[in-house]
């Protein structure tokens, strides 16, 4: 959702967007939020979701392959068969030890489940910061890490990237030192840039924050890279993960693996059956054919190249290095970012515009890697655009 005359990414000053109401008890309601709402809350709007409807849909990373009829028969049975008339169960074991089989989560690791990762970050913040403590990550990244930071009444401080979009690391440890954050939030690859941080500044990050990092591996299936084995190296360290990415973003199900006792901490805060019973038992369904999951996050990575490589040889566009399953291109050609942006949702494709959410993103739009003739609609609609 785009609000209108607000750039995409801007959630400052939200117009109230409910259904028209007559005048009189409209006008009493808007007394009551204004005495009642945080004015902070009352200044953002919701996290935008686009209308996708007949849309090729390349703005958020999601998975562009559906389930094969088998895992889909799989999660038929699983689901028909689960009691909807009990609470989950509190013995979610089962599912601990499958999850952590599927994804190389080491033995002595707990993990603690979310409905989505999102729900995660904001367990983290309830339970590590007191009203005002600091909340750090590099600058951009993730949105929700400085929504939720906020919304938790935490202090969110942005480190800016370089002008490259790289790890700015003397600025990152001299704001470290600066504010003591209770929580460092590193989306590895990062998110919306794509770059992947190097082992070097993630290791100087982890021994310089004075509370818990917690490596966020979204894109991890399309990196080369993982922290998950070394989880429990550290005496401050939870790695992140979420299924979204790699094929199953309508399930909400994000992980946290760590230390025993920070997930013991962390789990006092989860909201009781945050974890509903059709997506532990899709989950399960689906986790019993991991191999299907991983061939299609490999075919979005082996498809990221060409599609970047393809992107760079456009007419004024620059392309980001990307370790995840999109790719970040700057538009500074004889069309802007917003102008291209508008081009393509004319022609019904739909990528996500930073053009105006930070100067570092000036002109650039985010691009998921889709399916091979998604991509090559996507080419050649930008052939058309900047050739015009
Ligand atoms: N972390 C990062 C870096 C992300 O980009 C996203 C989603 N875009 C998430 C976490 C949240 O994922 P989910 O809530 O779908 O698990």
């Amino acid at each position: 959702m785009s609000l209108p005359g607000r750039p995409e990414g801007d959630y400052r000053n939200a117009p109230h967007e409910g259904s028209p109401v007559s005048a009189a008890p409209a006008a009493g309601i808007a007394g009551r939020i204004a005495g009642t709402v945080r004015a902070d809350i009352r200044e953002l709007a919701a996290y935008p979701v686009a209308n996708a409807e007949g849309c090729i849909k390349l703005d958020a990373m999601e998975c562009p392959y559906e389930l094969p009829e088998a895992v889909r028969e799989d999660i038929a049975r699983a689901v028909r068969d689960t009691p909807l008339n009990r609470y989950p169960a509190a013995d979610l074991s089962a599912l601990e030890q499958a999850v952590k089989a599927a994804f190389g989560v080491p033995d002595a690791a707990d993990v603690l489940f979310g409905n989505g990762s999102d729900e995660l970050i904001h367990i983290i913040v309830q339970a590590c910061c007191n009203p005002g403590d600091a909340v750090l990550s590099p600058w951009p990244s993730f949105v929700y890490f400085d929504m939720a930071a906020r919304f938790d009444h935490a202090r969110f401080i942005g480190v800016p990237l370089t002008t490259d979009l790289t790890l700015d690391l003397p600025a990152m440890l001299a704001a470290i030192r600066e504010h003591q954050p209770k929580v460092v939030f590193l989306a590895v690859p990062n998110n919306p840039t794509g770059g992947l941080w190097s082992d070097e500044d993630v290791q100087a990050i982890i021994a310089t924050a004075p509370g818990l990092v917690v490596l966020d591996e979204a894109y991890q299936p399309f990196a080369d890279r993982t922290w998950m084995p070394q989880v429990l190296d550290a005496p401050n360290v939870v790695v992140m993960r979420t299924v979204s990415k790699i094929g199953l973003a309508g399930l909400r199900f994000g992980y946290l693996a760590g230390h025993p006792a920070w997930i013991a901490e962390l789990n006092k805060v989860r909201p009781p059956y945050n974890l509903d019973v059709l997506t532990q038992a899709t989950l399960s369904a689906v986790l019993r054919h991991k191999p299907v999951l991983d061939e299609q996050a490999a075919r979005l990575r082996a498809d990221r190249g060409p599609l970047a490589a393809a992107l760079a040889q456009l007419p004024g566009v620059r392309v980001f290095p990307s370790a995840g399953n999109f790719v970040l291109a700057r538009f500074s050609g004889k069309l802007d970012g917003n102008a291209v942006h508008l081009a393509l949702k004319t022609r019904k494709i739909l990528i996500r515009n930073f053009s105006n959410a930070h100067p570092l993103l000036a002109d650039c739009l985010r691009i998921s890697v889709g399916a091979p003739a998604e991509n090559a609609a996507l080419l050649s609609a930008l052939q058309e655009i900047l050739s015009a």
